[in-house]
């Protein structure tokens, strides 16, 4: 397979290095094909996104890279698409279609970032954690309606902080029939899903997103993936890759090479 990463965060979202930094470490590391994905300008949480009206400058930043690396390494211009953002879609080479959120009536609730957070939405909902389980995947069905989407991202982040189990069991039947729910209709539209290591090289979890069993659910329906780090900063390009294309191999998933 390709050397490639095509997740990957700058400082133009929140990321830790430039672009250029990374650029150097992944031709040093023999990747062929970079991917810059950047997080699009979302109103509602201001902190983890691009500056509102900096799309144009980051995708002419990108521009200037793939120039400077040509011949070397190709390089791609990207975005991660919140599914709330209202920001444009078109002029980049991709669109990672992504839930970071719960919108629960005006409130954003991160599914991702603490759990106190992720428990303050299952409180809105009722202090009900599945009712929090069901909204987030009811919208994860919903990437596909992203303009330009190209892939689904991180598709169960929804466990990110649920390593210990404490919150939510992954066999539980709602739970499972909220996935399952949200895994037919983005395979009917045909999008493809990340493997993505992002928790694994935050610590957070020992195993991609998804987790296996919605991997052998969604293979066992024709599903395609690719491999994805979600990285932040650039020591994590390529994380854990191998690991996966081995799992992948044994699986006999079919990995895509590039966005379809
Ligand atoms: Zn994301
Ligand atoms: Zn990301």
């Amino acid at each position: 397979m390709i050397l490639q990463d095509l997740h990957v965060h700058s400082t133009w979202s929140d990321g830790k290095n430039t672009p250029e930094e990374i650029a150097r470490e992944a031709c040093a590391r023999g990747v062929r094909r970079l991917g810059f994905s950047d997080h699009v300008y979302a109103p509602y949480d201001t902190d983890c996104c691009m500056k509102s009206g900096a799309a144009a400058a980051y995708r002419r930043e990108i521009a200037g890279l793939k120039e400077q690396y040509r011949g070397r390494m190709d390089i791609l211009c990207g975005v991660e698409q919140d599914l709330f953002s209202p920001e444009p879609t078109e002029g980049y080479d991709y669109v990672i279609g992504a839930v970071h959120y719960l919108r629960i009536g005006e409130k954003y609730r991160t599914v991702d970032w603490k759990k106190e957070i992720l428990l303050d939405a299952a409180a809105l909902l009722g202090n009900d954690i599945y009712a929090a389980a069901e909204h987030y995947y009811e919208d994860m069905a919903r990437v596909g309606d992203i303009p330009g989407c190209s892939v689904t991202a991180h598709f169960d982040m929804f466990r990110k902080l649920n390593r210990d189990g404490s919150h939510v069991d992954p066999g539980h039947p709602r739970y499972r029939a909220a996935w399952q729910k949200a895994a037919d209709r983005l395979l009917a539209c045909g999008l493809p899903f990340e493997i993505n290591t992002g928790a694994i090289s935050r610590g957070c979890q020992d195993d991609p997103y998804p987790d296996g069993e919605i991997i052998g659910y969604l293979a066992a329906r024709g599903a395609r993936f690719l491999l994805s780090s979600d990285s932040h900063r650039k020591e994590t390009i390529l994380y854990d890759f191998a690991r996966q294309e081995r799992m992948a191999r044994q699986k006999s998933l079919i990995l895509l090479e590039e966005y379809p």
